[in-house]
């Protein structure tokens, strides 16, 4: 007996009662997303759960891949959804155990139909003696090396075994939109991913300065948003021009500080960003102490001004966790390409670890960063990206 459908069971979706049915139909729509490419499937909200329904002709390797990146999915496994008879059950438990070994086993079925003539201990009997004739393994109830599970439901049952983990967390598009400052580093992408997983949708801006520096850096940034258009299914990446205003600063603000005061006119730009594109606040990539920049005391005097709530989901991470996570997202080979990172343009050995917000504030007052933003805006180039599975 072949698959005939997956049986997805969502993460945290179920918790938020009020907001189930706006959540569910996110969920599927992006599982729509996701697999898009991969033969024909339907996909349906049933029994509290979502049901993809698939074809001889669908691409089932796809499919499990799709799977594995839609936030909101708890776990999703094979199966088969058979007619409410109990040899029909038995067959497509007897197919879920093909190609797998264990030692010990177990039946777990749920009956929501209380109609169905047998009760669910009695079909975990049935079902798990015809096993034991196949197999020869021993019952374990507490601790199976291998469950099938057995669901009745109105006039269907879904047998499955085999069950995938997924990402968890919320589907995409759930819990709105956010900028995220996207150098081309190995941080900031990992906290996109970070930010998308609680359901944010991301709007990715980058900053380069080229033509003084080479535009490997905007090259960089397009190959990581196209990665993790693969979490979000599609994206915007603006790419700010941002040489004219490192100018600016720099014949303005002594070099200790200049890092700082290059952040803030980024935070500034991102802000704009966010109005126009309507987003609810920013991301970053910044870590506490991992660099000369992130000092409290410098991310305190970078943020100062900015009204939009910043959210870093890495502060508090090592950076061997990060690159541990920008692995598994597929990000870190793009990120360790090399660029000229604008934020060490014109910029001493020394810069200031500590700044003092005085001197800040006199620097602020003195540069005349508007019109410089309204350049640095009508010159940015807007791109799109869009998901295709091409597995
Ligand atoms: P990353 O690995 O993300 O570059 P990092 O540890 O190198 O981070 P910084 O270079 O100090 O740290 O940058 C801190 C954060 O500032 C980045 O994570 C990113 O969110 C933002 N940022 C830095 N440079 C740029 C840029 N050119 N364009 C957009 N955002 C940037
Ligand atoms: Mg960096």
């Amino acid at each position: 007996m072949q698959y005939n459908c997956f049986i997805i069971h969502y993460a945290e979706v179920a918790l938020k009662r009020g907001n189930r049915p706006y959540f569910e139909k996110k969920l599927v729509k992006n599982i729509k997303s996701a697999t898009k490419g991969c033969g024909p499937v339907e996909v349906d909200r049933r029994w509290g759960r979502i049901l993809l329904m698939i074809t001889s002709r669908t691409d089932v390797d796809g499919v499990i891949a799709a799977l594995k990146t839609v936030f909101g999915i708890a776990y999703f496994a094979p199966g088969c959804i058979v007619d409410q008879e109990i040899d029909d059950i038995a067959a497509a438990a007897l197919a879920s155990i093909e190609g797998h070994s264990f030692e010990t086993y177990k039946v777990a079925t749920r009956r929501a139909n209380k109609h169905f003539h047998m009760n669910s201990v009695e079909v975990n009997i049935h079902v798990a003696d015809l096993i034991w004739e196949k197999t020869k393994a021993g019952v374990d109830l507490k601790n199976p090396d291998f469950t099938v599970f057995i669901e009745i439901f109105d006039d269907v049952a879904l047998v499955f075994a085999h069950r995938v983990e997924g990402q968890g967390g919320l589907p995409v598009g759930v819990s709105s939109r956010a900028v995220l400052l996207l150098s081309s580093g190995i941080d900031s992408p990992v906290a996109g991913f970070r930010m998308m997983k609680r359901g944010v949708r991301m709007v990715f801006v980058h900053f380069h300065s080229a033509p003084y520096t080479s535009t490997a850096s905007k090259k960089n940034a397009e190959k990581l948003v196209e990665i993790l258009t693969k979490y979000q299914f599609n994206s915007t990446l603006y790419t700010i021009p941002f040489l004219e205003i490192q100018q600016h600063i720099t014949s303005i603000v002594p070099g200790p500080y200049r890092v700082i005061m290059y952040r803030r006119a980024m935070y500034a730009l991102a802000e704009k960003i966010a109005d126009l594109s309507h987003c609810n606040a920013l991301v970053s990539g910044e870590n506490v102490a991992q660099v000369a920049s992130q000092t409290l005391p410098n991310i305190r005097a970078i943020a100062e001004d900015v009204s939009l709530p910043i959210f870093r989901p890495l502060s508090s991470f090592d950076k061997k966790e990060i690159i541990a996570e920008a692995r598994i997202i597929g990000t870190y080979e793009t990120s360790i390409e090399p660029y000229e990172d604008c934020c060490t343009l014109f910029v001493p050995e020394n810069p200031e670890t500590r700044a003092k917000l005085p001197v800040v504030h006199e620097l602020a007052a003195k540069l005349d960063l508007e019109p410089f933003y309204a350049q640095a805006l009508e010159n940015m180039e807007e791109k799109s990206f869009k998901f295709e599975n091409t597995k």
